[in-house]
This record gives structure tokens, sequence and C-alpha cells, in this order.
């Protein structure tokens, strides 16, 4: 019993001893796992604030940087050519006349707007065959008629503005002290009561109708300048492709002893007051510029009175006689400006730009001359 008491006792110290062992060890355990994790936490909040640091470092510095190029691109930008301008860009001048590049100015526009006016590196040049460009001046074609646009182009390395060169010849220039044109051969020339053509002038390419329907025997009537003829070809031949129409030349050309003697026959007949009216007196005929045609069809029994006006071909004409050169020179309402009555049949070729200019504004020659030169003014 006793053995086995202390057996017991002893077993009782014995487990007394295991367990402050095991108790110690634990307590070691917990210290290590501790410091460890505290090391480990240390380590991380270390880290951490690390990073954030240098996350904030970074990230100002790339701020700086985004900053810098942004100033950088700025101040390029700034001084970066946005445009190129040259003044005056629109530029009204005559027939064969010779214009001095330098004339213009041409200035560089930067970003910020500010301007520098170019002098070197300019290139002019032109795809009209209006114009010529050399040595540094634009020469006009003689071929250029009043109501023609061209367009010269200025370039400045990759940059390039317009200049557009219209043509405008002023009627003042074109007359001598005798009330004479001094232009008879151009298209856009104005011959009227108060402008006469040369007595002399005939003009030099005119060519029969061949291909045209004609409502008269004379020879000489049956004439137009070239340019003319081959226009009312196609104005013929659009009316009656378009419409059916069929249309006749009745008076073209008439030289200055022709209408000395028309002009004359009317007087005995009428008294000169109302022939003034209806007939021009010697030099003062569009028909001696070759440029002029009376037209006429079947149904007005290929006579010409006013009432080709009314007439289905001849409210075709007044709409499209333009597309092809051609203006109805005395309009109606008109007769106080052109000195003539209302004449729907005589129809006046001035070249197409002209022409267009005319239909579209409805102005008579003389008052697209007038108005053109008080809007210079
Ligand atoms: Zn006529």
């Amino acid at each position: 019993m006793e053995e086995n008491r202390a057996i017991i006792k002893t077993n009782k110290v014995a487990g007394e001893n295991m367990s402050r062992k095991r108790k110690q060890k634990k307590q070691r355990f917990l210290l290590i796992v501790t410091s460890v994790f505290i090391l480990l936490l240390v380590l991380m909040v270390k880290s951490i604030s690390g990073n954030s640091k240098q996350d904030l470092d970074s990230s100002q510095s790339s701020q700086d940087d985004i900053n810098e190029q942004k100033e950088q691109s700025q101040s390029t930008n700034n001084n970066e050519i946005s445009e190129i301008k040259v003044s005056p860009n629109i530029c009204t001048t005559n027939t064969g006349a010779v214009i001095n590049l330098n004339n213009f100015k041409v200035e560089a526009i930067n970003k910020s707007g500010k301007k520098e006016e170019l002098n070197n590196n300019i290139l002019f040049s032109t795809d009209s065959d209006l114009l010529e460009i050399v040595n540094n001046t634009i020469t006009v074609s003689d071929k250029a008629l009043t109501a023609d646009t061209a367009t010269v182009t200025v370039n400045y390395k990759e940059y390039n503005s317009d200049i557009t060169i219209k043509i405008f010849n002023d009627l003042a220039s074109t007359i001598d002290e005798n009330k004479v044109v001094t232009n008879p051969d151009s298209y856009d020339m104005v011959v009227n009561k108060s402008r006469n053509i040369p007595s002399s002038y005939i003009p030099d390419d005119l060519v029969p109708l061949d291909d045209i329907p004609k409502s008269l025997q004379n020879p000489e009537v049956n004439q137009l300048r070239k340019v003319a003829y081959d226009a009312l070809k196609e104005l013929f031949a659009a009316a009656k492709e378009e419409q059916s129409f069929d249309l006749y030349a009745r008076s073209g050309y008439r030289s200055y002893n022709t209408q000395v003697s028309l002009y004359s026959s009317y007087v005995s007949n009428h008294g000169q007051e109302a022939a003034d009216k209806f007939s021009a007196r010697p030099g003062q005929s569009e028909h001696q510029t070759g440029l002029a045609m009376d037209i006429t069809c079947p149904t007005m029994n290929y006579q010409l009175d006013t009432t080709f006006g009314d007439k289905e071909e001849g409210k075709w004409i007044a709409e499209n006689a333009h597309k092809f050169g051609f203006i109805v020179r005395y309009p109606k309402g008109k007769e106080e400006i052109t000195g003539y009555q209302y004449e729907p049949w005589h129809l006046r070729y001035v070249g197409p730009s002209l022409a267009e200019e005319i239909y579209k504004s409805q102005l008579t020659l003389e008052e697209y001359f007038e108005q053109f030169e008080q809007f210079e003014q």
C-alpha cells in the first residue's frame, strides 16, 4: 500500500515536474512566435511606409514630368505655325496686267496668335492658264476676261494660302477722248450710245455659220467671230436636245457700212428719234463686233419682235443662254440704261464667267461695270 502511495507520490512529483517543463516550453514557444510576429509586423509596416513614400515620391516626380512636358509642349506649340496668311488675298486687276509679288505680304501666325512676316522660302504657284508666274511677277493673260478669276497659291513649308485674282477691265480705261473703245477685239468690250467701235474695225476671225439653221441668205450677216459661233452652235444644240426647239440665226455680223445704210433707211422711214430706239447708229452697233446674234424660230415665223420673250423658246433662251457665254443684251425694263427697247432675240457673247454673273445679278452690261467700279472705290 505504502509503496503504492509512494509510487503514487513519486508519480505525483514526477507529474508536477513534467507539467512545469511543458509550461516553460509553451511560454518560450509563445515568446518566439510573438517576437517573430512583431518582427514581421515591424517589417511589414516599414515596407508599407517605405513603399508608400516611394509611391508618393514617384507619383510626385511623374506629376513633375507631366507638368514639365506640358510646359515644354505648350511652349513649342505656341511657337509652332498654325497657318500662313497673305494680304491682300483678293486682287482685282485687268487683262494683260503684270503684278509684282512683293505687293503681297505673307505672314506666319503661330498658335498663340503672334504674327511674323515671312520674306524667304515663299513659293507662289498657279494652276490657272490665265496667269503666268515668272521672276517674282504674275502676268495676266491677254485672254483673261472681266469676271474671270484665277487662284495663286502661296506656299511656305507645309503651309499654304490663296490669292484670288479677279479680272475687271474697267470702262474708263478702255475708251479714248473721242469716245471710241480701245478694246474692240475683247469679248468683254462694251459698245453703246456713248461708246463707239472704230469705223474701220472688222473682226479678223469671222467665220460663216455653216452648221446651224439660218433664216436669211445674206452671207455677211451669216457670220460671227469663231468663239461666238462655236458657243451658238452649242446653245442651239442644247435647245434642240433638251426641248426640241428649232432655233435660227437671223442676223449676226454687220459691217460699219451695212449699219450706215440700215440706219439711214430707218431714219427716212421712221424718223431719227424712233430709229434711235431700235437701231444703232453706225459705230454703235454690237453687230459690228461679230459677237452679237439676233435669233428667231419657226413659231415666230422667223421674224424678230418682243413676243419672242413670251414664247417657250424665248423663255428657255433667257434662262440658259448664259451657260454658253451669252447674255440677253437689252432686257425688259432696262431701256433707260441700255438706250434700246426690249430685244429678247438679241444675244451678245461676253464669255461664260461674265455671262453667268450678269445672269445671276440680273444687271445689264452697263450696270455690271458701273456697280463694280463703285464697289472698287
Ligand atoms: Zn441685234
